[in-house]
């Protein structure tokens, strides 16, 4: 596969993409690269595209999940709960020196299928409370970051366990550049078609003001979400607070919004697995009343889903709307990736847990988003339920209603 020049070629653009697109890494600017061990091809093709696009400085940092898997099977309970400070401390100071964030995903999404799920979510408890300054900075935008995927061995195997490996791999690849548009002659033209596509919906539903949101499919999901006061909402291309636009997420397909973290009422349910803390939790149903999840089951996983659902006060409550059309590339190819950054672009969802501030006027002061109604918590947690019959309304405070997708496309727009 590596000798494939054809191959080299659509890896080195979609490199360049993650640089131009993702970022959009001005001259002099500066940028740290975070993968896995088994992304390396990439992070160094990324490096060679950020300094052909004039980087200051590079910074590559290799993660490796197979050390997680160490920590959590012969790890001390200390262990397990310790982070020191200066791993925050260090992408604080990144934040603060301006550096934009490229981050690879690819891992094995069953790899924490056999481990103490109470040590994962303590662990996953102690990151998210370290990071939190760090989560709010980068929420907020105040620089460009982007997560992108990569195509490894254990992850392709978990998609493909028909496949040998090697077709695999490849195969995941195919889709990768494919849902990013990697695979186009001009990738980056194509954003841009893309990008003003989501800005004129994003444009539309904000001068709309709706108080609620009313979500119904074939599946069963019946959802009221009321949005939060002074609702923003996102999509496509971000401008950091320092003047950069960027796309946080490659691909993206969805618009955004914040929840009113009291106004969610009715009958949320899944339309695709969940994957999280490396299980597969199927057949989620969850009824929503004052905003709350208050009856919670799923066919499989459940034990997982409720541990985090009580991972704090926020963690049962909404900190995400977000809708994404059937005919969306993830959608069409028709694959579940069991990694968020891909499937939460096949259908419309909702995520348990905190808000992203910038979804609410004046979100970077937590007392005004709470205020505004927007969630607080350490998780934020994307569950698909959107399909190829759900029907959407903008609901409008005097009650009157308009059709947003119809057989889960756009009607708007
Ligand atoms: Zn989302
Ligand atoms: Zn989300």
């Amino acid at each position: 596969m590596t000798s494939n020049p054809d191959f080299e070629a659509k890896l080195a653009r979609y490199a360049d993409l993650l640089v131009r697109t993702g970022v959009n890494l001005p001259q002099g600017g500066k940028v740290r690269v975070n993968a896995p061990v088994e992304a390396a091809s990439l992070a160094r093709l990324v490096a060679r595209a950020a300094y052909r696009a004039g980087a200051a400085d590079v910074r590559v940092v290799y993660g490796d999940a197979s050390l997680d898997l160490s920590l959590y099977e012969d790890g001390s309970d200390e262990a397990v709960d310790f982070l020191p400070e200066w791993v925050a401390e260090q992408s604080e100071r990144l934040v603060a020196d301006g550096y934009a964030f490229i981050s690879l995903t690819g891992e094995d999404p069953t790899l924490l299928a056999g481990v103490d799920q109470g040590r994962v979510a303590r662990r996953s408890k102690a990151m998210a409370a370290a990071m939190r300054n760090v989560s709010r900075a980068t929420g907020g935008m105040e620089v460009n970051w982007t997560v992108a995927a990569m195509s490894t061995p254990a992850w392709a195997r978990a998609v493909y366990p028909d496949l040998p490996e090697a077709e695999a791999v490849a195969r995941l690849w195919d889709d990768i550049f494919a849902v990013c548009r990697a695979d186009l002659p001009d990738p980056g033209a194509a954003w841009e078609g893309h990008l003003d596509r989501l800005e004129r919906l994003t444009a539309l539903l904000n001068e709309r003001r709706f108080a609620a949101l009313h979500l119904r499919s074939e599946l069963g999901t019946d959802l009221t979400v009321g949005l939060a006061d002074g609702h923003i909402w996102q999509g496509g291309a971000e401008t950091a607070k320092t003047g950069v636009r960027g796309v946080p997420n490659l691909p993206t397909d969805e618009v955004f919004t914040a929840p009113h973290r009291e106004r969610v009422d009715g009958v949320a349910v899944a339309s695709k697995p969940l994957s999280v803390r490396g299980q597969l939790v199927e057949g989620i149903r969850v009824r929503f009343e004052v905003g709350r999840a208050v009856e919670i089951s799923a066919e499989k996983g459940e034990d997982t889903l409720r541990r985090l659902i009580e991972t704090d006060e926020g963690a049962a409550r909404l900190g995400e709307i977000a809708l994404v059309p059937a005919s969306a590339p993830v959608a069409q190819r028709g694959t579940l990736f069991l990694n968020t950054l891909l499937d939460e672009n096949a259908a419309s969802h909702i995520a348990l847990g905190r808000c992203y501030p910038t979804n609410v006027q004046n979100g970077e002061n937590p007392e005004a988003l709470i205020a505004a109604g927007g969630n607080d918590s350490l998780i934020h947690v994307d569950w698909m339920i959107g399909t190829p019959g759900t029907d959407v309304d903008g609901v409008r405070e005097d009650g009157m209603r308009e059709a947003l997708m119809r057989g889960g496309e756009w009607v708007v727009g």
